[in-house]
């Protein structure tokens, strides 16, 4: 039985379930429950908060934890990135009053910086040889400069209408975070094989989610520039149609080049253009 930490409720509560669920993983997580057992396939959960997550699998308590890049390297245990999951972006910055001047990192020299990850921000202010003095708190970090605790923070931004609201600007991303799969140090061979069960399903269902298949009818002579458009898995599947001349091509088409891909197929004559989600891609 392989175990995993998730977090118990919070930013990456739903989504971690989430990508369980989409691997074919039947968890039942009603009623607060601090751990369940999936129904069909061999792995416990355990619900804990995202702090207490690499402890955990430091100790081997738990093999495996769903947490992100900040609070991996903020708790700086023995527990190593398997993979990251492409979901709970967000950046660890600093930031400081609105109408304060700002022109560099030298304008934080002799500051008193209010954060709940004093481990990054003191090894980042070392690296970039700035004396500043860093005074942890453990929430509410961004009332900090206005109730006169500090004179700038660093915290977790995504929007960033949070800092704006209390009156401040980011003015460095010091860390760029998402949710990782970690795992620790020592997993016996039973677990080992459970593990590359379950990594080539997380790979398929994050693979599927970045591409899109796609699917149209094109004029015969323009097969091969759109062969060339198109690279696919491995070659573009092409069917003639009933009609002489023109042919149906299918492929699969990342997301981050998919509307440049769709303008060349059109400047090609492609014509009924079908996109369809892929629920799975084993490769
Ligand atoms: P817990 O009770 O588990 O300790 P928490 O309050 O520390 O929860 P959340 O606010 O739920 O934590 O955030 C969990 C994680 O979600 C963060 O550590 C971070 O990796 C990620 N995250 C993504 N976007 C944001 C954001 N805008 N602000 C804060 N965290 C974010
Ligand atoms: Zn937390």
């Amino acid at each position: 039985m392989l175990k995993i930490a998730v977090q118990k409720s919070g930013r990456l509560h739903d989504e971690s379930i989430g990508l369980l669920k989409e691997c074919g993983i039947r968890i039942n997580n009603g009623n607060g429950q601090l751990k369940t057992i999936a129904a069909n396939f061999p792995l416990e959960i355990y619900f804990l908060r995202d702090d207490d997550i690499p402890q955990y699998v430091e100790d081997g308590v738990a093999d495996l934890g769903i947490v992100g890049l900040n609070i991996l390297m903020e708790k700086n245990k023995k527990a190593a990135t398997i993979l990251p999951l492409s979901f709970g972006q967000c950046r660890l910055s600093i930031a400081i009053p609105k109408n304060k001047i700002f022109s560099d990192l030298k304008d934080l020299e002799g500051l008193k910086i209010a954060t709940s990850y004093p481990h990054i921000l003191n090894e980042y202010l070392k690296a970039q040889k700035i004396k500043a003095e860093v005074h942890e708190i453990s929430g509410s970090v961004e009332i900090a400069p206005g109730i006169g605790l500090a004179d700038a923070i660093c915290d977790l931004v995504s929007s960033g209408s949070t800092l704006f609201s209390n009156g401040l600007k980011e003015v460095q991303t010091i860390l760029q975070s998402e949710a990782l799969l970690i795992g620790g140090e020592n997993l016996i061979p039973e677990n080992q094989i459970i593990l590359d069960k379950l990594l080539l399903r997380i790979k398929a269902v994050l693979k599927a989610k970045n591409n899109k298949y796609i699917m149209l009818n094109a004029p015969d002579h323009r097969l091969k520039a759109i062969a060339d458009v198109l690279p696919g898995m491995k070659s573009p599947t092409i069917v003639p149609l009933a009609e002489q001349g023109w042919s149906s091509v299918q492929s699969v088409v990342n997301e981050e080049v998919f509307w440049d891909v769709i303008e060349k197929l059109k400047a090609l004559d492609a014509e009924g253009i079908l996109v369809i989600p892929i629920e799975k891609m084993i490769l």
